[in-house]
């Protein structure tokens, strides 16, 4: 552990016991140094992240059957897309499974919520990443009353099951719930009004939802304290600080790969043989 962490990332960012509307979202829990060693550790670590990475495709490749699941969840401008671009962006592409969730299709709603999730699980030595996942299932549809509460309230011990079933089947989960204070959303929508090459970013309905923060907080609340389970845990991720958040989750990322304890697959050919074969050619 670098010495600017006191404490591991996923320890010092359990969900156990988190309360959504205490939280610091300025903090950098764990972790002492400031935003120039912060960058300067993110380089580092980001190496120490992809060769981790690429053993676990290596792993994947000669017939092992772990990966790791990362899902993000977070209000609008939270930050999900940078940690797609600085973390996993880090890695081998090829080892990388993403899938976002948006407002589902027509196809989708004609299966149960589960169902477009299931189709997008990382292969075998892949990471997969969720931007956005099955809780807008019980985020987004619980604050505004999208399906009855009967329906979603079953929904909790569902997804439980559901990744009782992926952890038993070799994935690693690793879920991360990230948040920005009220100001610091409304500076990050602020600027994609004031920067054409963020425009496109803006969606008229982000001004529209922050009226729905205590519901959301509220909601983020249930999700942490019903589906924070040994098998998938959540992590509460004070995202003001976006150099912070990246090295946070690296960490978690680092902390789940090596969990798996890969090595390199060893060679199922002779290497003698083939050095000298490789000489006569
Ligand atoms: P982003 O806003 O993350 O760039 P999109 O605009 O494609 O991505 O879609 C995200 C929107 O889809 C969010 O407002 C989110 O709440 C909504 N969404 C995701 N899943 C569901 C769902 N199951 N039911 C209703 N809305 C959903």
């Amino acid at each position: 552990m670098a010495k600017q962490w006191t404490e591991q990332a996923d320890i010092a960012l359990r969900a156990d016991g988190a309360r959504v509307a205490d939280l610091d979202t300025a903090s950098t829990p764990g972790f002492s140094g400031d935003k120039r060693l912060g960058k300067e550790l993110l380089a580092e670590r980001a190496r120490v992240l992809s060769v981790l990475q690429e053993k676990l495709f290596a792993h994947g490749r000669t017939g092992g059957k772990r990966s790791v699941l990362l899902i993000l969840q977070g209000m609008d401008t939270a930050g999900k897309g940078g940690i797609v671009r600085h973390v996993i962006g880090s890695v081998d592409p090829q080892g990388v499974d993403h899938a976002s969730f948006g407002v589902p299709t027509e196809a989708e709603k004609q299966h149960d919520f589960l169902w477009r999730i299931r189709n997008k699980l990382p292969a075998h030595g892949q990471i997969g990443v969720f931007d956005r996942s099955q809780y807008e299932d019980v985020l987004v549809v619980r604050v505004h009353e999208l399906v009855a509460q009967a329906e979603w309230e079953q929904r909790y011990d569902q997804i439980n099951a559901f990744e009782k079933e992926i952890s038993d089947a070799g994935t690693i989960i690793v879920k991360v719930a990230m948040f920005v204070s009220l100001d610091e959303q409304k500076r990050r929508l602020r600027e994609r009004l004031e920067r054409p090459d963020k425009y496109w970013k803006f969606n008229p309905s982000d001004i529209t939802e922050r009226a729905y923060w205590p519901e959301y907080q509220k909601a983020y609340q249930a999700v942490l304290d019903r589906t924070n389970t040994e098998y998938a845990p959540w992590y509460v991720l004070p995202a003001d600080h976006k150099w912070y958040a990246r090295l946070a989750v690296t960490e978690l990322l680092i902390a789940a790969l090596a969990r798996l304890e890969l090595d390199w697959p060893p060679a199922d050919f002779d290497i003698a043989e083939q050095l000298r074969r490789l000489d006569e050619s």
